[in-house]
């Protein structure tokens, strides 16, 4: 079954071709045919196209909306010129998968996308206003352009964190606002956290029922989690995507009455200060520079600026409680596991949040960190080491074909 993932934003799309079946998921033997991106949606927008082993191609075009967008990228991966083999033709393409953000508590796992389903992700709006009318659109537009008959899937961020307990879930605000308005943590980055926590376990021969281990997604957007049996148990993203660890430019933990304090202080709303705390704060606030992790490494050797370090001090010690505190809550735990772009691919990040760390066991080794980048997988840990530290170069797509074909093939995933 070919897929096609879909990961839309308001401005952008990311899309995936991967071709696996019930079968080839069990060997792993997954095929991904083709990769790419459009940004810019709603101008002139660039988009670029990678074929498997082949070159990338680039387009620059005005695209008006996503579904625009989405037909301009399928028309694209199946005309002659991106030469994929097994897209000869639109209906060579037999299902979409879609990375939905907000799954509320209805949704814990992914589901075919009928009527139903439809209305549910709307009534999620109210939760995630930035990400899940994009969502919508784009499910839409497949709808419109390859006809209802294309099966759809939703995997949704939240749905594996579902399994939180209360304990972990609520805040300790008055319970009515918890069953009258649904707040409550629900956490992100779930279908990443459930890919490494699944590779860990394939690599290292675990039953699922027995993983026990602390997963730290660090991209721009930055979260942990802790998995007890196979489960998250807690994550450090909660009501939205701000909370928990700092991000490039979200600062996540704050004492809420810093809100009403900045609001009177600057003479903004509510809104606005929580748009600040979204965009212009971690790495990029404290630093005052940049949000990307890559160019403050690089500021740092240069010129040691006081307020770069600051920010890359800041980000490794609030990983470092997260783990501490995730440790604590699972009353221990095999390994650590680091993933996102950060996490996959600095090892310099990598021993800066892990010094100390001896503490619980974790003794790192230093040339098997450094030589972990550019999508290896392994551990990074010495072999005599209480607590292991993995890398695992994280797949969403590929998780969110195989869900698609399994509830395609199966009904459920
Ligand atoms: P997203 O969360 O948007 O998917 P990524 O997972 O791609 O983002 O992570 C982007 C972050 O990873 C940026 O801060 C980038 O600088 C950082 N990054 C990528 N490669 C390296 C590297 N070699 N060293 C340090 N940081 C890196």
């Amino acid at each position: 079954m070919n897929v096609l993932v879909l990961n839309a934003g308001s401005s952008s799309l990311k899309f995936q071709l991967i071709s696996t079946d019930l079968d080839a998921m069990e060997r792993d033997g997954d095929h991904r045919l083709a990769r790419g991106a459009i940004e810019r949606i709603g101008g002139h927008a660039l988009i670029t196209l990678r074929p498997e082993g082949k070159r990338r191609l680039l387009r620059e075009v005005t695209l008006r909306d996503l579904r625009a967008a989405i037909e301009f990228v399928v028309k694209w991966i199946a005309s002659h010129e991106s030469e994929i083999p097994a897209i000869q033709a639109l209906a060579d393409i037999h299902a979409v998968g879609h990375r939905v953000v907000h799954g509320g508590q209805q949704f814990r796992r992914s589901v075919r996308i009928d009527d139903q389903v439809l209305h549910a992700i709307e009534d999620c709006i109210e939760l995630a206003p930035l990400h899940n009318p994009a969502n919508l659109r784009a499910i839409r537009a497949v709808t419109e352009f390859l006809g209802p008959g294309i099966p759809q899937v939703a995997v949704f961020d939240t749905a594996f964190h579902s399994t939180m307990p209360e304990t972990s879930f609520l805040y300790g605000i008055p319970y009515s606002y918890y069953r009258r308005f649904g707040v409550r943590r629900y956490g992100f980055h779930g279908t990443s956290h459930r890919y490494v926590a699944f590779r860990y376990r394939t690599l290292r021969n675990i039953p699922r029922d027995e993983v026990r281990i602390v997963t730290l997604h660090l991209g721009n957007g930055c979260s942990a989690c802790a998995i007890r049996n196979g489960d998250s148990f807690d994550t450090s993203m909660g009501f939205t995507p701000l909370e928990g660890l700092m991000m490039g430019t979200r600062s996540g933990d704050v004492d809420t009455s810093v809100i009403p304090f900045l609001a009177d202080k600057e003479g903004l709303d509510a809104h606005e200060v929580e748009r600040v705390l979204n965009k212009q704060s971690g790495l990029l606030g404290i630093s005052g520079l940049t949000s990307d992790m890559r160019e403050l490494l690089a500021e740092e050797r240069e010129h040691q600026d006081r307020r770069v370090t600051l920010a890359i001090d800041m980000f490794c010690q609030r990983v470092r409680r997260y783990i501490g505190a995730f440790v604590a809550e699972l009353g221990g735990a095999q390994t650590i596991v680091f993933t996102g772009g950060i996490g996959e691919n600095s090892p310099e990040i990598r021993a800066r949040i892990c010094q100390g760390l001896e503490c619980l066991g974790l003794e790192l080794d230093p040339e098997r960190n450094a030589a972990h980048v550019d999508g290896r997988t392994g551990s990074i840990a010495r072999p005599d080491s209480k607590l292991d530290a993995w890398v695992i170069p994280t797949d969403e797509e590929l998780l969110i074909a195989r869900d698609t074909v399994r509830v395609v093939e199966r009904g459920f995933a």
